[in-house]
């Protein structure tokens, strides 16, 4: 039985609310998790990929300071020996490198190598990714073969080329322009290749990003772009009331100088900016879905990855062009590079990459990250995305072994599972994206709460919010949504007299999707009286002190209100571009109002309630026609932590069914062990004794 017959055959809101949403989401292509895959639909039985190296010889000697060895490790990485080690550890995906950005005449030599390598790879029952770099033209080289390509790189606003910034500058790195669409046609010449010679199974763009301002690219096809994107996108009615005219022949990206630097620049609220950041993540867009639609007509089998970045606090339509709801229903994969091991700092900080994973099961992507830094990520990573993703480069780590061994000898619990996530954060678009320091820092506090105290809940974006009613979710969370449309501020209305239950924060609804603001907030009716902040220019001044926390029904739903998430202790610096680092990630200080707000307002209770110290983290999944759910608990700070003992834990099983077993699954133990347990209603109540970083119970109806 399908999703669809299942949600078909049960009646009733409480039952709806107890499932999952993943049938929620249907309209965001790629999203619905029971539609088929348009594209690489392998991805779906999970991805444990390790390399290899993805550097040609060719960079190793331009980049320079390389070893003397370094032809010898070069061949090495990618050979014989190297796979089959790799494959005996359990590796199904060989990561290596086959285009850099140097042109394919250049690299030709190396990318005939990855030929090479592809037969073994796949003589051995293997399949291969394949690296490919987005974002660097290597003008050296490139020029000497195609000297059109003069006219393809990204130009500032003094006409100089842009440079990919590595460490230091590599300025031998200039970086294509994306509004140009005789280099977009080069770099399908690449993907041919990798598809028709290599035979690849996986494309990794590497580097998917422009640069922040004031590194923008002002070339003639990036002017007449915009120009022409603003005429097709606004009517000249619309444009009279976004720019106050309609002729926008004359429109340019924004400049800057000394005293008006883009990383200080708090609010976006300058039209021509915030639509030049619109073209910026449209054109990315628009890039990767050339390359998307040329791959799928070549091999409707190879999976596409972008090394887009993760849920860490910059603003990422602002500082690189990109836009996760606009990429990821093209991708199947992305790449996290941000580096950072869970873990809980002596401050109270919990840092940890659940946000990554839950924007990634949204649009169903799977993570790669370094996961093979800490046993703590590996555990994180099996339990948000999933699969193990990338697991390293050759040698392995003993851990990292392990965590593969488990994975594969448990993997019936992995695959096709969906989340059991009756709370929905919005992470809007219009909010994040104009001010982060504000909207951004309180999605983050918000989320922050969320995952401490162990309430299941998922990510979504806008257009996520015109599907949402209360049988596919219980609460909806507008952290600080300020920047909500007319449409928007309909469709939550729509939700909560349905039935839904809203929470809501500080200055949501207080404008448009412009950020021009409301005469009235847009929610008023919903949440009561709300109080600016200090982000709220026209309102500067008045007390947070002066809000209330208001909880009100209406109707059959409910909807909380809640002034302020307050920082716990002094807020930190403002960071360049007001990005909300690992610095800020500190549960609220009233984050117990935020999750009693959020309790209140499901109605009735959550799925699972789960006790336990700061340092465990849980996930709840089901299988429905397997007739069960999966709780994974992670123990973020294992290297301090070694063991959690007596967890308490009470998980409800679908409507109208009793549960029947529960067995607990470590990496440390081969099989999986009883556990007793009471039945209460429909939930089953139990006790995990003890645990190390990482434990799958399996509750069974
Ligand atoms: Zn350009």
């Amino acid at each position: 039985m399908n999703r669809r017959e299942f949600v078909g055959t049960i009646a009733g809101g409480v039952a709806l609310s107890c499932i999952g949403a993943g049938s929620a989401f249907g309209a965001v292509r790629g999203s619905d998790p029971n539609s088929a895959r348009q594209q690489g639909a392998w991805i779906d039985d999970g991805l444990i990929d390790a390399g290899g190296t993805h550097e040609p010889y060719l960079f190793v000697v331009r980049r320079g300071g390389q070893s003397l060895n370094a032809r010898q490790e070069y061949e090495q990485a990618q050979s014989e020996e190297v796979i089959r080690t790799l494959k005996g550890q359990g590796i199904e995906v060989f990561h290596t490198h086959l285009y850099k950005g140097f042109g394919m005449a250049a690299e030709m030599p190396e990318m005939e190598d990855t030929v090479r390598v592809a037969e073994i790879v796949h003589r051995l029952g293997m399949k291969i990714d394949t690296y490919v770099q987005w974002d660097s033209m290597m003008y050296e080289t490139f020029f000497a073969e195609e000297g059109r390509a003069q006219e393809w790189y990204q130009r500032d606003a003094y006409g100089q080329p842009i440079m990919l910034e590595y460490g230091y500058q590599q300025s031998f790195r200039y970086l294509p322009c994306f509004s140009n669409q005789e280099y977009l046609e080069y770099l399908k010449k690449v993907l041919r290749f990798a598809v028709n010679k290599v035979k690849t199974d996986f494309i990794h763009f590497d580097n998917f990003t422009v640069s922040a301002e004031p590194y923008s690219c002002h070339c003639s096809a990036c002017k007449m772009g915009f120009r022409k994107y603003l005429r097709s996108k606004y009517s000249s009615a619309m444009r009279r009331s976004r720019f106050g005219f309609e002729n926008v022949d004359y429109v340019n990206p924004p400049l800057w100088n000394a005293d008006n630097r883009p990383e200080k620049m708090k609010v976006i609220s300058d039209p021509v900016f915030q639509e030049w950041v619109d073209y910026r993540c449209q054109t990315m867009a628009d890039a990767l879905g050339q390359m998307a639609d040329l791959i799928h007509t070549l091999n409707p089998e190879v999976v596409i990855e972008i090394n887009y970045g993760g849920v860490v606090g910059y603003n990422s339509p602002w500082i690189r062009g990109t836009d996760p709801a606009r990429l990821l229903p093209r991708t199947q994969v992305f790449w996290d590079e941000s580096d950072k091991k869970p873990e809980l700092l002596p401050d109270g900080r919990l840092i940890t990459s659940i946000r990554t994973y839950k924007m990634a099961r949204t649009y169903r992507n799977v993570v790669l990250s370094y996961i093979s830094v800490s046993e703590a990520a590996m555990a994180e990573c099996l339990a948000f995305n999933q699969t193990i993703g990338f697991a390293g480069v050759s040698p392995l780590s003993a851990d990292m072994v392990k965590y593969i061994a488990f994975y594969r000898r448990n993997r019936e619990f992995y695959v096709g599972a969906e989340e059991v996530a009756p709370v929905a954060v919005l992470r809007s678009y219009a909010s994040i994206t104009y001010s982060n320091a504000s909207a951004g820092l309180s999605a983050i506090l918000f989320e922050q709460s969320l995952i401490q105290a162990r309430v299941p809940f998922r990510l979504i974006f806008d257009e996520h919010l015109a599907d949402l009613s209360p049988s596919n979710c219980k609460v909806l969370v507008l952290p600080n949504a300020e920047c909500l449309s007319d449409e928007q501020v309909a469709a939550v209305r729509q939700y909560v007299e349905k039935g839904g239950g809203l929470v809501a924060t500080e200055q949501t609804g207080f404008y448009d999707s412009w950020r021009r603001s409301r005469v009235e907030p847009g929610l008023k009716d919903l949440l009561g009286h709300q109080v600016p902040t200090s982000t709220g220019r026209h309102r500067e001044g008045q007390s947070i002190a002066a809000g209330k926390t208001s909880r009100m029904e209406h109707g059959r739903g409910r909807a909380a209100y809640i002034p302020s998430i307050e920082f716990d202790g002094a807020q930190p610096a403002d960071q360049p571009y007001f990005t909300i680092g690992t610095e800020f990630w500190k549960r609220p200080r009233n984050w117990e109002a935020l999750i009693d707000a959020v309790t209140w307002a499901a109605g009735s209770e959550l799925p699972v309630s789960i006790s336990g110290p700061e340092v465990l983290a849980a996930n709840l999944m089901e299988q429905v026609e397997k007739r069960r759910r999966i709780i994974h608990l992670v123990n973020v700070d294992v290297e301090r932590t070694a063991s959690i003992k007596n967890i308490e834990i009470r998980c409800a099983v679908a409507e109208g069914r009793t549960p029947a077993a529960v067995r607990l699954y470590a990496p440390d133990s081969e099989g999986g062990q009883p556990i007793d347990f009471h039945v209460k209603g429909a939930q089953a109540v139990f006790s995990v004794p003890t645990m190390a970083a990482y434990a799958v119970v399996v509750v069974s109806w």
